[in-house]
C-alpha cells in the first residue's frame, strides 16, 4: 500500500467539544481504484479534493453506494471496531444491486486498519464520543452512455463524533410518498434512496415534525423503517419489529438488538407490522414504548407518531425502558466494557 502522510495535522485546531456530525474529516483518506477489470495498488494519502471531469457517470446515473460504522476506544486506549465484518458483506450486497464490482474482505480491512492507525488520535478517548467510518464507492468512468461504468473509487473517509442525543423525536406516518419499494434498492445503501428521500423529510419537517415514518410503497399500511433507522416498539413486555425485505435496510444495529434482548429474555417479534395494529396497541394502552435504531446514534427513543389526526404520545421514557436498558447493554459492548459474548468486538 502506498502510504502518504500529511504535512500538516488538522487535529489542533479540531474542537472535540462542539462536533457536529459529519462536518469535521480526520487527516488522511484511503482510496483504491478499480480499472481493467480489477483492483489497483491501494493508498492511503492526506484528506483532500478529488479531481473528477463533468462527464464521470457517477454525476449523471447515481452509481453511488456507502457504508457507516465506528471506532471506539476502550480504557487502555485499543481502538475497537464493532461487527466490521458485517459492513462488508452489505457493500457487497449493495454493490450487487448497483451493479458495481465486489470489494475483498482483505483489502477493506487492511485499508481500513491501516487508516485507523495513521489517524488513531481522531479517535476520541471518551464513551460519549467515537469515530464515525464512511466507507464508499463511486462510478468514475468517463462517459455519459447510459450503461454501467467499469471503473469505479472504493474510499474510506473517517469524522470523529459525539454520541449525539437527538433531540424530542416527533415522527409523522407517512401516506404519499415512499423511500423504497419490492424489487427497488431500498435493502441496499445506494445513495440515491437518501436524494429521494430528502423532499418528502423536508415537507415533514415543514410541518413541525423530526422525521417520516416509512410505509409499505403499495398500500401505506406497512411500518417499514422511521427516518434512516430502523423501528421497533415495545408491546406489553415484547419487542416486535418489521421483518427484513427488500425495502427495508438490514441494519447491523437492528441485527445486534435483537440478539440482545433475546439474550436478556425478552421476546422479540419479527413480522409485518401494520398502522392499524400501532394505533390499536395505542389505545389499549399495550403500546410501552417505540424507538429507532441505528449506526449515528443506537437508540433513539419515539416521543409521538402522528397518522392523520390521531397523534399517539409515548410515555417519558423511565430508567428501566428497554430502550435505554438496551442502549447502555450495546454501548458497553461497543467501547469494550462489557463482555463481548457474541464476539462482535475487533479489536486492532
Ligand atoms: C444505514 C441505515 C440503517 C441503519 O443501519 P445500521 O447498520 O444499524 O447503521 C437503517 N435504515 C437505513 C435506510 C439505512 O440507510
Amino acid at each position: 500500500m502506498d502510504i502518504t502522510k500529511t504535512i500538516q495535522s488538522k487535529i489542533e485546531q479540531t474542537d472535540f467539544d462542539n462536533l457536529s456530525f459529519g462536518k469535521c474529516f480526520s487527516d488522511h483518506m484511503f482510496s483504491i481504484s478499480f480499472k481493467n477489470n480489477e483492483w489497483q495498488k491501494p493508498e492511503i494519502l492526506p484528506y483532500g479534493p478529488l479531481s473528477l471531469n463533468p462527464g464521470t457517470h457517477v454525476f449523471h446515473y447515481g452509481q453511488a453506494i456507502f457504508e457507516g460504522m465506528k471506532a471506539y476506544k476502550n480504557e487502555q486506549g485499543e481502538t475497537l471496531l464493532f461487527r466490521p465484518q458485517e459492513n462488508i458483506k452489505r457493500l457487497n450486497r449493495s454493490a450487487d444491486r448497483l451493479c458495481m464490482p465486489r470489494i475483498d474482505e482483505a483489502i477493506f480491512m487492511q485499508g481500513l486498519t491501516t487508516l485507523l492507525e495513521i489517524d488513531r488520535d481522531w479517535i476520541p478517548q471518551s464513551d460519549s464520543m467515537s469515530l464515525y467510518i464512511r466507507p464508499f464507492m463511486i462510478a468514475d468512468s468517463e462517459f455519459i452512455r447510459a450503461t454501467p461504468a467499469n471503473e469505479f473509487k472504493f474510499m474510506i473517509i473517517t469524522s470523529p463524533t459525539s454520541t449525539y442525543y437527538a433531540g424530542k423525536t416527533n415522527l409523522k406516518i407517512e401516506q404519499k410518498y415512499a423511500r423504497s419499494v419490492v424489487g427497488g434498492t431500498g435493502f441496499a445503501k445506494a445513495a440515491g434512496n437518501y436524494a429521494a428521500a430528502f423532499a418528502p423529510t423536508k415537507k415533514v419537517q415543514n410541518e413541525g415534525f423530526t422525521q417520516i415514518i416509512w410505509t409499505d410503497a403499495l398500500s401505506h399500511e406497512y411500518i417499514e423503517e422511521c427516518g434512516t433507522m430502523n423501528i421497533m416498539f415495545r408491546i406489553d413486555d415484547k419487542i416486535i419489529t418489521p421483518k427484513l425485505s427488500e425495502s427495508i435496510l438490514g441494519g447491523i444495529t437492528r441485527d445486534s438488538i435483537i440478539t440482545i434482548a433475546k439474550q436478556k429474555d425478552i421476546e422479540v417479534e419479527e413480522r409485518r407490522i401494520s398502522v392499524s395494529e400501532i394505533i390499536e396497541h395505542y389505545n389499549n394502552g399495550r403500546l410501552k414504548e417505540a424507538f429507532g435504531v441505528g449506526t449515528a446514534v443506537t437508540i433513539n427513543p419515539i416521543d409521538s407518531i402522528t397518522f392523520n389526526d390521531t397523534v399517539i404520545n409515548i410515555e417519558e421514557i423511565n430508567e428501566n425502558s428497554y430502550a435505554t436498558v438496551l442502549k447502555s447493554e450495546l454501548l458497553g459492548i461497543q467501547y469494550g466494557k462489557i463482555e463481548d459474548v457474541n464476539g462482535w468486538i475487533f479489536k486492532l
